[in-house]
């Protein structure tokens, strides 16, 4: 006898069906809040994820990706680089910066002096600039990285004169737990008065909440791939 049940195979990832229902979302949240849909791009996070999933992912079309660790990104991108957006999103030790500069399209977690510096340098050196977000602590949490809030325009103004570099945006993860509206507000706000145009918010659970508050990038990871 043999169990009919156990000859059903699980239902293969469908990257195109997901994507889709997650660009319908984002473009219903644009509308919602009187934006465009073109002005929100979706950075899909592969972080952790399986390799068919991610495979499917660039077949269905999607070209921006996110990634948390620079290692874990060259292991999975370095051999199909080419035409794809690559953002780092997670945070960046100096002494990984050279690899980074090298690599990213953009780093979204730029957040200290020290970093600034190293990043200068290696732009320099390389002669190639990712586009740089400085990452905003919203919450003012000890254990996360990005600046203070407070410091955040002396920050911003030292990253631009002391170090010469051209900050594109800026990048905040809300606190767990907690409504992230208040915390995109703030990141909007001290976008606006440095006169930074981009802001990446937003994730798998509020997204659509960031694209109100005008988000230009949201993170999207298992909302799109599935669990981690
Ligand atoms: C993992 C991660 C995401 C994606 O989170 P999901 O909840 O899976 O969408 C977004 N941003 C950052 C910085 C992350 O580390």
């Amino acid at each position: 006898m043999t169990d009919a049940r156990s000859t059903i195979a699980a239902p293969a990832f469908d990257a195109v069906a997901a994507r889709r229902a997650i660009l319908d979302r984002i473009a219903a949240a644009a509308r919602a809040a009187g934006r465009d849909p073109a002005d929100v791009t979706l950075t899909a996070v592969s972080k952790m994820q399986p390799e068919e999933r991610v495979a499917a992912m660039l077949a269905a079309g999607q070209r921006v990706f996110g990634e948390n660790r620079v290692q874990e990104a060259l292991a999975r991108w370095r051999h199909r680089r080419e035409g794809l957006e690559l953002r780092l999103i997670g945070p960046l030790q100096t002494n990984k910066a050279r690899e980074a500069v090298a690599f990213f399209n953009v780093i979204e977690t730029l957040d200290r002096p020290r970093l600034a510096q190293v990043l200068a340098q290696e732009i320099q050196r390389a002669g190639r600039a990712p586009r740089l977000y400085i990452e905003v602590n919203t919450g003012e949490e000890p254990q996360k990285a990005g600046v203070m809030p407070p410091e955040a325009d002396a920050f911003i103004a030292r990253c631009r004169d002391e170090f010469g570099l051209a900050v594109e945006g800026l990048m905040c993860i809300p606190p767990a737990g907690e409504p992230s509206g208040p915390h995109f507000a703030l990141t909007a706000k001290i976008a606006a008065r440095n006169g930074l145009r981009k802001l990446s918010m937003g994730m798998s659970g509020d997204f659509e909440t960031a694209i109100g508050f005008g988000a230009t990038s949201v993170r999207v990871g298992t909302a799109l791939f599935g669990g981690r």
